[in-house]
């Protein structure tokens, strides 16, 4: 059976793009973008999807783009902690952006 998933956005590099300036990573409040290698690489478990790195990108090299969370299944006992930690995770998610859109 197909594991269930959340659709949810994240921000995306285009490397081809990317000349590696760092102004992503000046203004990103949760620290989701750094570079490596004179790339911008985005960590999807910080990104918020506020989308201020892509109004700042001076190339146009980042876009939001739809990312498949996996939700666990409870097979065992101990598998509800963990499905309860993602759920915990996703409503903090949510709640930074319910934040960053009422700043903007
Ligand atoms: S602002 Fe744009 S070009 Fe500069 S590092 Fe970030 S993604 Fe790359
Ligand atoms: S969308 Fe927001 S949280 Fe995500 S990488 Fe860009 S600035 Fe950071």
């Amino acid at each position: 059976m197909q594991q269930p998933s959340l659709l949810i956005w994240k921000a995306f590099v285009d490397e081809d793009l990317c000349v590696g300036c760092g102004k992503c990573t000046e203004v990103c409040g949760t620290g989701a973008i750094r570079i490596a290698d004179k790339k911008a690489v985005v960590d999807f478990n910080r990104c918020i999807c506020c989308a201020i790195c892509v109004r700042t990108c001076p190339r146009g090299a980042i876009r939001i783009v739809p990312y498949s969370f996996p939700i666990l299944q409870r097979e065992e006992e101990g598998d509800l902690d963990e499905i309860k930690a993602q759920l915990k995770g996703i409503r903090a998610q949510l709640g930074e952006m319910e934040r960053s859109i009422e700043e903007l």
